[in-house]
């Protein structure tokens, strides 16, 4: 007797062993998996004793997906900032808009975001930076009835400069160390822990808008609450040129003397750190989120992601906001993670398939700390777990999933999503929420967000539309 029994097709597990079990099955009860095996076998048991029974013998099943950088609230800013590089981008577009939100607004972009997510197939996410101006309670409820689970890291900084563009960062953006150290700490109160779903992290700023103290302050907490940190590094060439002037050090460097290195922390893009540096990434176990859409869109450059695979670094994979990707879709991210990696080393097998499949689940599981309970299809293991369907053109020949899912496959194809052992989207309608009064609202917010600030008003573009 199970809750929701799925008779595969594939299995692909990403167990310890990483088997790959064809027509498989899958059991689940009270939000765990209960069984894994030969469909021949687990039917027996399950087939005529379970209240749901999911056909999947042409499809693909695994575990959800996880998404390790996001950010809910630039979910409005889709198309905003196309053909320009970091600097500009931050200081023309974003930041201007992001800085604008009225908290409706930005719970409108954080529903479209999840909307999204969840269609592709993510079932938990990292978002790097939650601010005072756009209500996270709400956007955190939401996430919670939602389904789905997620770490939220709430920005935290006591200066305003970024870079060596003093004072570039939005006047609405800013916040003091006490008042975003504070309501952290709220937060965390508040949500850490809630139905092992949702997680509070701290998300500082990146160096120029944190000081040093600060920073070790973050990491003291951090290690004294048992959560999380994660910052972005090491993006741009002058992200390194502006800690080599300003601290004497290189990004890695850095990052380790102010205690932002370490198991409980997400180093996000570090795309300009050099071989030495990648020793100490994987000597303090540090995390790292690639995110090679964001990457190659700003013309930020490639991370040296095969060279930190080899030398035992965990690195997961994430799609970072809509107006650097623009998308969130994990599935498709996927390709070109592999690509940019085999482009950068001119060598096709400097990062296989299966190196991709573990960065989006039992890696990201492990650079959340929460590979005790979800990341792959295990028996006692929470039940997160997506259907692909593989009866598509694209998807054939059936003979190897894991190369299908990395190369062929996108988001769309994912049918079903089960989170915490509910489903949450079958047959592609989400179950949580009305997925059309979303949309409707995130085009009503984004309207009137444009209006308001004059920015994106008209498409960015040189050809005419009338
Ligand atoms: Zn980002």
């Amino acid at each position: 007797m199970a809750d929701i029994y799925i008779r595969g097709g594939f299995v692909v597990t990403m167990d310890s062993r990483r088997r790959v079990i064809r027509n498989g099955a899958v059991a689940i009860e009270d939000g765990a998996i209960r069984a894994v095996g030969k469909r021949e076998e687990l039917d027996k048991s399950y087939r005529y004793y379970s209240d749901v029974v999911i056909d999947a013998r042409h499809d693909i099943i695994m575990p959800g997906l996880i998404n390790t950088h996001v950010h809910l609230a630039q979910g409005l800013l889709r198309a905003c900032a196309d053909y320009l590089s970091l600097i500009p981008w931050l200081r023309d577009r974003i930041w201007p808009l992001q800085g604008n939100y009225k908290p409706d607004e930005a719970l409108a972009s954080a529903q479209l975001v999840v909307t999204e997510m969840i269609k592709s197939g993510t079932t938990t996410f990292l978002e790097t930076g939650m601010v005072g101006r756009y209500g996270p309670d709400k956007i955190i409820e939401f996430v919670h009835a939602s389904g789905m689970r997620a770490a939220i890291a709430r920005h935290v900084m006591d200066l305003a400069g970024y870079a060596e563009y003093e004072n570039m960062l939005h006047e609405g953006l800013i916040e003091t160390g006490e008042e975003s150290m504070r309501d952290t700490i709220r937060l965390y109160n508040k949500y850490h822990g809630k139905d092992n779903r949702i997680w509070i992290w701290f998300g500082p700023r990146t160096p120029g808008a944190v000081s040093i103290e600060l920073y070790k302050e973050i990491s003291e907490r951090a290690k004294e609450l048992k959560t999380g940190i994660t910052m972005h590094l090491a993006e741009v060439r002058e992200d390194r040129e502006y800690i080599a002037k300003s601290f004497g050090k290189k990004p890695i460097e850095f990052a380790n003397s102010v205690g932002l290195t370490g198991p409980n922390v997400v180093l996000v893009h570090v795309v300009w750190i050099d071989p030495g540096e990648i020793e100490i990434l994987a000597k303090t176990k540090t995390n790292v989120s690639y995110n090679p859409s964001s990457n190659s869109k700003l013309a930020s450059g490639i991370a040296p992601v095969a060279e930190m695979v080899k030398t035992g670094v965990n690195v997961a994979l994430g799609t970072d906001g809509a107006p650097s990707n623009n998308s969130y879709d994990l599935v498709r991210e996927m390709k070109l993670a592999a690509l940019m990696q085999v482009l950068k080393t001119m060598d096709p097998a400097s990062i296989r398939a299966e190196d991709v499949l573990e960065m989006t689940t039992v890696n990201g599981a492990k650079a959340l700390m929460i590979d005790h309970l979800v990341g792959s299809i295990e028996v006692g293991k929470r039940a997160d777990i997506i259907v692909v369907n593989a009866w598509k053109p694209h998807l054939k020949p059936y003979n190897n999933p894991v190369s299908h899912l990395v190369y062929s496959a996108m988001g769309s194809d994912v049918k079903h999503s089960i989170i915490d052992g509910k489903l949450v989207m079958y047959n592609r309608r989400i179950l949580t929420f009305d997925e059309d009064e979303i949309l409707e609202k995130a085009e009503k917010a984004a309207y009137n967000l444009y209006s308001r600030i004059g920015i994106c008003k008209e498409p960015d573009s040189t050809w005419s539309f009338i």
